[in-house]
């Protein structure tokens, strides 16, 4: 037996000893800090409050609930859903998903935002890379607070115990065992796995359940890698990523474009769009917090790549690519978005004047 199939053996088998375990091995409550929920607070009556446990009941009052909401727009047309906090310290995502829920203005189609997708992943701090506990942005009406967390599920959330080996799903790929708490290697996720494992299930049926049409993963990296600045787009729709690629760049926004790779199996951006009608997308920026130790930089107020800046080219990002995505659309199956902050008015404004 060569080392791979031994590794995918031994993997079988812990999965199979797993799914045995009994239930009081399952997730506990954990503590959420009372910030979590303001979070992202659009105003009364903006947008409807769902929960990601409406799509997989045993989420319910649990780690890995958090909220949803959803935004009708004027005329009917395409559903966008956007999703941040699939990694807990990667915070720029989870800023422009706040400022989407709050203030852009849906004229057209349908938008989803999940600010929070992994609320386990926010609740402490990373083991590797550890940051400040919350970030504050000041706004007209005070201190916004917004949690900064780690890169995986909080090992107690999980309720079961890192094996030393995680096997990609569909895949006979391993990678380490804590890469089960990884949300973004789960998909398209289980019913009955670890916590991680039914969050993922619940986005994935979320998006079936709501007939998404485009898709967004938000995410942070280490400047250093090479998926800063990155758009990362399933084969199936890489023309739209390229088209937004030229777009932003008329702007003065430099993006490198790639599709998903066949291997290794269970991100967003592959499983997403392979598993349902959605264009899906992931978009990365450069959280200098993130640099590999022992390097380190400030999560917000880094002189080369401020917050206000990586949130700024998150929303130009998904603002390029809805209209890149509309090009092939027929008129009355378009997204139309108003009132997304540009990265000028961002920075005459601040991040705060476009947060409640
Ligand atoms: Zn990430």
């Amino acid at each position: 037996m060569n080392h791979t199939m031994r590794s995918f053996a031994d993997a079988s088998l812990l999965l199979i000893l797993l799914a045995v375990a009994p239930q009081s091995m399952r997730a506990e409550e954990a503590p959420c800090p009372a910030s979590f929920f303001a979070e992202a607070r659009p105003a009364p009556g903006r947008a409807r409050k769902a929960m990601l446990s409406d799509y997989l009941p045993s989420l319910a009052g649990g780690p890995g609930d958090t909220p949803v909401f959803i935004i009708e727009g004027r005329k009917p047309g395409a559903t966008l859903f956007v999703c941040a906090g699939t990694h807990g310290n990667e915070i720029a995502g989870v800023v422009a998903a706040a400022i989407l829920a709050e203030r852009v203005e849906v004229d057209q189609g349908r938008l989803i935002v999940l600010p929070r997708a992994n609320r386990s992943a926010a609740s402490y701090p990373d083991p590797d890379k550890p940051g400040p506990s919350s970030i504050s942005i000041g706004t007209a009406k005070g201190e916004r607070v917004f949690l900064y967390g780690a890169r995986r599920t909080r090992p107690e959330d999980e309720g079961r115990p890192d094996t030393s080996l995680f096997l990609y799903p569909g895949s006979k790929l391993t990678q380490n065992g804590n890469e089960a708490r990884n949300l973004d290697r789960n998909y398209p996720g289980k019913p009955d796995g670890g916590l991680t494992s039914r969050v993922a299930f619940a986005i994935s049926a979320l998006i079936e359940k709501e007939g998404v049409d485009v898709a967004f993963d938000l995410h942070e990296s280490d400047p250093e890698s090479k998926l800063a600045w990155i758009i990362v787009a399933n084969p199936k729709n890489i023309d739209c990523a390229a088209m937004a690629v030229l777009d932003l760049e008329s702007s003065g926004i430099r993006m490198a474009v790639d599709a998903s790779a066949a291997e290794p199996r269970g991100l967003s951006h592959r499983e997403w769009g392979d598993g349902s009608k959605a264009m899906a997308f992931l978009v990365e920026t450069p959280n200098p917090a993130q640099a590999a130790p022992p390097l380190s930089g400030d999560a917000v107020n880094d002189p080369e790549r401020p917050l206000s800046r990586r949130v700024s080219v998150q929303l130009a990002t998904v603002a390029a690519i809805v209209s890149a995505c509309n090009e092939g659309l027929p008129e009355e199956s378009r997204i139309v978005l108003e009132g997304i902050p540009s990265p000028g008015e961002i920075t005459a404004s601040g991040l705060g004047a476009f947060l409640e």
